[in-house]
């Protein structure tokens, strides 16, 4: 038997790593396992070079709980070590190397050093997290002098034991004797857990006990004639070894994706929209499926999230700095041994592999979504409800993405009909074309609350385009940059002839003096702090009194609501109250002697206008009922 030190001139890093590390403790079992699968894809290597030329026979890791001993045990059918190996790589260089990775996060926050270990970098020696003692029992593959099996031990102070121990299979077995405030990790739902959080989709099958599954007898059948089942007990296999984003896109049906999209999320019933097969090997590696999903309006917080993967084994499903922020509503998993993951988010970010690896995301997903645009517009139609979140969000947020995207970003109006960029500009530009030559876009936020609005519009010819999503306010900012010569205005923003400015204004049947007479009228009716009044000559068969929302305020207001209303206070609502000198029962007010028939024509006329986009509430409302009642007698 040999015992020493690890190393001599170090202070015990044990208490460190289990007091200093505690947060992420569960990594430990990732950690393990992926050694496992590491010396087992060692051997399958070494195999098909021919250095190994034995059967490797079944090559399933296991994960094996002891409850009455206390012990978790992964046991792998690997390369093995020889002692001097473990003097090696456990002794020196892993010890060292956790050595140095509990140094280097010792001076840092809590909260930092707890997202750095949850990625990779404390390796074996993370087991002590969780255990009082552990034991590696291994048997090289080797043949020879100094092949026989050892067995090392150490109890958690830098003295360890290594024997020579008998042991028939090649591989290694470590045993953790898991420490009494770690008692959770001898819990089967605890480990099963862990298991399909970071193993699910490992190259080298798992094993973890047995599960009951129900196995059909062939040729029997029970006293009803129906098939008869025996319930069996057999090996349960935690992991799939070969994940559709490993394969080859081509050997993948649509099925095969949906399958792999339910595998990835049991818990969901939606089906995603389409998806997007990454793989690429140069200038970095990076494979995996992202799914566009349907995206609920409300923006609900979502469970299903991007899963990161490195070579198969899950690091993390926060994926900020990876992917362009407005694909992080996305689904799927990406795959890259090139992305760092034991620093920093700011460091993520500013790595150039990193960078690269966003970029071709982004590109990837644009190149889809042309593809699709072009080869099949009517289905890229029927889903653009469904991903224009994500488009309008990149086109906002990426002007890279914008580039891509004019060409198959599409614009819906209230008839239903869907424009790219390029052909509403084709489509409006004869009617929307004011006199100083600027195109005028004609939205709605609102249909249902602006159809009075839309209405007038679409009589004069003009075409309204629906902007009712989440982040439609922010988006028509955007456009109105990035095209030229362009204004977006809401249909409510002024009287229907204005909006779009040209020069034909009708003859005012009302003079001067006549609308300042009429003004105080007005403005008592409906609150002068409330309403800005104005006079416009429309036509006759126009309402005779209308309300709008300039744009520029309505837009501030929006913004300033958007940003938590902090900056510029609680903007107020800035309407105008639009009287048509045109319309008969302004004439007819303004012939009116009676001042009490007069104020009763206009209040009526401006509740109606209230009505009409739906701002007549409460106490005003039922005066308003209770005077048509009146009116009716
Ligand atoms: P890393 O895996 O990052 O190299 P570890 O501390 O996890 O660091 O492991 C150190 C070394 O110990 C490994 O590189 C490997 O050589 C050896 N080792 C660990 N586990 C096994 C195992 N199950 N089978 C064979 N060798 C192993």
């Amino acid at each position: 038997m040999q015992t020493g030190k690890i190393n001599v001139q170090t202070e015990n890093i044990f208490p460190i790593i289990k007091k200093f590390l505690y947060s992420d403790h569960e990594i430990f079992l990732r950690e393990l396992i992926s050694n496992a699968v590491d010396a087992t894809q060692k051997l399958r290597a070494l195999a098909s070079m021919g250095t190994v030329t034995e059967d490797l026979g079944d090559l399933t890791i296991e994960v094996i709980l002891d409850k009455d001993k206390g012990t978790l045990t992964v046991k792998d059918k690997g390369i093995g070590m020889t002692a001097a190996e473990v003097e090696k790589y456990i002794n020196q260089i892993a010890f060292s190397g956790a050595e140095e990775f509990v140094k280097k996060y010792k001076g840092k926050s809590e909260a930092e050093s707890a997202q750095l270990i949850g990625h990779f970098g404390l390796g074996f020696y993370s087991s002590f997290m969780v255990s009082s003692k552990v034991e590696i029992l291994t048997k090289t593959y080797k043949k020879g002098p100094g092949s026989k099996a050892v067995k090392w031990e150490c109890d958690g102070s830098p003295e360890y034991t290594l024997t020579e121990k008998e042991k028939s299979t090649r591989g290694t077995e470590i045993v953790l004797h898991i420490a009494d405030d770690s008692k959770e990790f001898l819990e089967e739902s605890r480990i099963l857990e862990l298991l399909k959080k970071y193993c699910k989709f490992l190259p080298v099958p798992i094993r973890f006990g047995n599960e009951k599954t129900w196995e059909k007898v062939e040729g029997e059948k029970d006293e009803k004639g129906n098939d008869k089942y025996n319930e069996i007990e057999k090996p349960r296999i935690i992991n799939n070894v070969n994940p559709a984003w490993k394969r080859k896109p081509v050997e993948l049906t649509e099925e095969d994706y949906k399958d792999f999209y339910r595998e990835l999320y049991p818990a969901t019933f939606e089906e995603p929209l389409f998806n997007i097969h990454l793989n690429v090997d140069y200038p970095f590696n990076l494979t995996g499926i992202l799914y566009f999903p349907k995206v609920k309006r409300n923006f609900e917080i979502q469970k299903e999230k991007i899963q990161l993967y490195s070579n198969q084994v899950f690091v993390t499903d926060s994926v900020e700095g990876i992917v362009p922020d407005f694909l992080t509503l996305m689904h799927g998993v990406l795959d890259s041994p090139d992305i760092p993951l034991n620093v920093s988010r700011s460091y993520l970010q500013s790595d150039s592999n990193v960078k690269k690896i966003s970029n071709h995301i982004m590109k990837k997903v644009s190149d889809k979504l042309e593809d699709i645009f072009k080869n099949n517009r009517e289905e890229f139609e029927k889903k653009w409800d469904d991903v224009r979140i994500f488009i309008e969000y990149g086109i906002i947020s990426e002007p890279k993405f914008f580039e891509r995207a004019e060409k198959f970003c599409l614009l819906k109006n209230t008839e239903g009909k869907y424009f790219t960029f390029e052909e509403y500009k084709n489509h409006i530009s004869a009617a929307q074309t004011d006199k100083d030559k600027k195109l005028v876009y004609l939205y709605t936020s609102d249909a249902v609350e602006q159809h009075s609005f839309i209405e007038s519009a679409k009589a004069r010819g003009y075409d309204v385009l629906v902007m009712d999503g989440p982040i439609d306010n922010h988006f028509v900012n955007t456009l109105e940059q990035k095209f030229e010569n362009t204004s977006f205005v809401r249909v409510d923003a002024d009287v229907v002839d204005k909006l779009i400015n040209k020069e034909d204004a009708m003859p005012s049947k009302l003079s001067d003096e006549e609308k300042e007479k009429l003004k105080p009228v007005f403005e008592e009716v409906a609150g002068k702090e409330k309403f800005h009044v104005v006079f416009e000559s429309l036509s006759e068969t126009d309402m005779p009194v209308q309300i709008t929302r300039p744009e520029f305020m309505r837009r501030m207001k929006d913004m300033s609501m958007l940003g938590g209303a902090s900056y510029m206070g609680s903007l107020p609502d800035s309407f105008n109250l639009v009287v048509n000198t045109n319309h008969p029962l302004i004439g007819r007010m303004n012939t009116e002697q009676q001042d009490e028939t007069r104020t009763n024509l206009a209040r009526q006329m401006v509740d109606l206008a209230l009505l009409a986009q739906n701002l007549l509430k409460g106490e005003e409302l039922t005066g308003f009922i209770r005077r048509s009642l009146n009116i009716m007698h």
